[in-house]
């Protein structure tokens, strides 16, 4: 099938056949059957090809944090093109990715103050997963090469990601060959006792101790590092229960196993704050970012780590590369440029304090939806919303993704991960959007059978 040729923007290529690309975590054939095409984005909006404004819903795949095709991003990044387009990151450098880490590092809670660059998420975890086995090695203890992930995690595709991530369905057909040395600890999510909660529920801070039961199982010292998103987005946004991160932080000092927070979707102001570290006042030895670090604008990814991880690994070792790892992208000038851009704008405009005040509209207007067909849980922190929906037998995923279509079809762009509808526009979104994905999903779930 061929792209309709109505389109108002960017149509060059508009008779191209939908054929030639396989489509990433997409069914295919039933897309190509009937395509979702968007052609252009500004603020709030995406335009489709047949001229409809579609309402961004999920801010892009959660990343578009300031709104779609700022000036000052756009800008950033057209200057840097016409000045250096590339330049290779091993054993050169350019002033872009250093004055980025400087100004992230500056960011970041107090004590992690160097950055690895990567080119996604995906990236930013494989990398600090090999910083985990670097820094066990550089200190002379290189039988920690354990990780330790949890269900429901999502960190990315990489073959390290896939592994310590806890979703079945991503590793079912590569299972036969990924990391050996990984486990997992079960997820917090709990209907019968934290159903319809507003921020973080009061139950579960106990599901912390089965990382104990891991060094129980492991010994402390094969263990390098737990990895874990602070708020699992993927998978539902599973909002950590009340002293529950905590827990798990003192667990990991007890046993010398180095904390990763992947913040690659909680990072940039998702959860009113920088980062889930800050709101939480939980801090991890490593944190992984990509998605928010440049609004989306250029694909960047980075690990931030502890300066004591720095220092071991870096400072520590013998004369020459301290560290064989890196990509032919690390740093790439226009995602340097469009990061900086991008922290300029959400500091001038307050991006993240702007999430904070609308954080109770936003969980008022979300929680609306209690009593609406279908809804068996609501869960909602910062900016971010899970609308959980009772699964039809034998179809799990089936009723949200209809109700996706329906949604889109009304103009507004939701996203679904099995029953659950995943709701975190960009952060300037007004009450006024709020309110109309709102109706506009309550629409929908009436239609939906
Ligand atoms: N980690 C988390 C927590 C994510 O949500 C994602 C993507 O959604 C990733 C890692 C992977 O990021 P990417 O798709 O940029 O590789």
């Amino acid at each position: 099938m061929a792209i309709s040729d109505t389109r108002p923007v960017n149509s060059t290529n508009a008779s191209a056949s939908l054929e030639a690309l396989w489509m990433p975590f997409t069914a295919n054939r039933a897309f190509k059957a009937k395509p979702r095409i968007l052609v252009g984005a500004s603020g709030m909006y995406y335009t489709a090809d047949d001229g409809r404004q579609i309402l961004d819903g999920t801010a892009g795949l959660w990343c578009v944090n300031a709104g779609h095709c700022r000036e000052p991003i756009v800008a950033a990044i057209r200057e840097q093109a016409g000045a250096m387009d590339y330049a290779p990151p091993f054993q050169m450098g350019h002033p872009p990715a250093f004055a980025l880490a400087e100004k992230l590092a500056k960011m970041l809670p107090a004590g992690i103050g160097h950055v690895f660059f990567g080119n996604s998420g995906s990236e930013a975890v494989d990398s600090a997963l090999k910083i985990a086995l670097a820094y066990w090695q550089a200190k002379g203890q290189p039988q920690r090469v354990q990780f330790i992930g949890r269900a429901r995690g999502y960190h990315g595709v990489g073959f390290g990601g896939t592994a310590v991530g806890g979703i079945a369905a991503n590793k079912k057909q590569f299972a036969a060959n990924l990391l050996p040395a990984v486990d997992h600890i079960p997820d917090t999510h709990d209907l019968a006792r934290n159903a319809f909660s507003r921020g973080q529920p009061e139950h579960g801070a106990e599901r912390a101790d089965a990382l104990e039961d891991m060094v129980a199982k492991y010994g402390a010292e094969t263990i390098a590092a737990f990895i874990v998103e602070p708020v699992a987005g993927s998978t539902g946004v599973l909002v950590p229960p009340k002293g529950y991160l905590e827990r798990i932080r003192e667990i990991c000092d007890r046993h010398g196993i180095l904390l990763i927070f992947d913040e690659v979707i909680t990072g940039f102001g998702r959860l009113g704050a920088p980062f889930a570290a800050t709101r939480f006042n939980v801090t991890p030895d490593m944190i992984t970012l990509a998605k928010g670090i440049t609004n989306a604008a250029v694909p960047m990814g980075a690990v931030c780590v502890r300066d004591d991880i720095y220092e071991t690994v870096v400072n520590g070792a013998a004369a020459g590369i301290e560290l064989f790892h890196g990509y032919t992208y690390s740093g790439h000038p226009l995602a340097a440029a469009a990061g900086l851009a991008t922290l300029d704008l959400y500091e001038k405009e307050g991006i993240f304090e702007r999430a904070a005040s609308l954080e109770d509209y936003w969980a008022d207007a979300m929680h609306s939806l209690r009593g609406a067909p279908h809804v068996i849980d609501i869960r909602t922190i910062g900016i971010v919303a899970g609308v959980e929906l009772a699964s039809r037998d034998g179809a799990v995923g089936a009723r949200a993704f209809e109700t996706f279509l329906k949604c889109f079809d009304a103009g507004v762009m939701v996203r679904t991960t099995g029953d659950t509808l995943a709701l975190s526009p960009p952060l300037i979104v007004e009450k006024a959007q709020i309110d109309q994905l709102v109706s506009t999903i309550a629409t929908a779930l009436r239609s939906v059978a």
